[in-house]
């Protein structure tokens, strides 16, 4: 299933689905809501309201998160 990216305009968030469990806590710890939870990876929406606090990256017991900021 390999990597997937979202990226809007110097903000890329790159998911690698082969790590995802569909565990949803960067949709917990992001606060600006960019994460959901579809058939169980997870995807970004709303990539520019990013304020790059890197709380995904950190959150992430998968290590499936890489973002450009962090
Ligand atoms: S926290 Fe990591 S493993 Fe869990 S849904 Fe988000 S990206 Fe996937
Ligand atoms: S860096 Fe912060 S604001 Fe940006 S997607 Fe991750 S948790 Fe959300």
């Amino acid at each position: 299933m390999a990597v997937k990216v979202f990226e809007e305009g110097d903000i890329k968030i790159s998911i690698d689905y082969d790590k995802c469990t569909g565990i949803g806590e960067c949709v917990t710890a992001c606060p600006v809501d960019i994460f959901s939870v579809e058939d169980e990876k997870a995807v970004c929406k709303n990539v520019s309201e990013c304020i790059e606090c890197c709380a995904c990256v950190s959150a992430c017991p998968d290590d499936a998160i890489e973002h450009s900021s962090c």
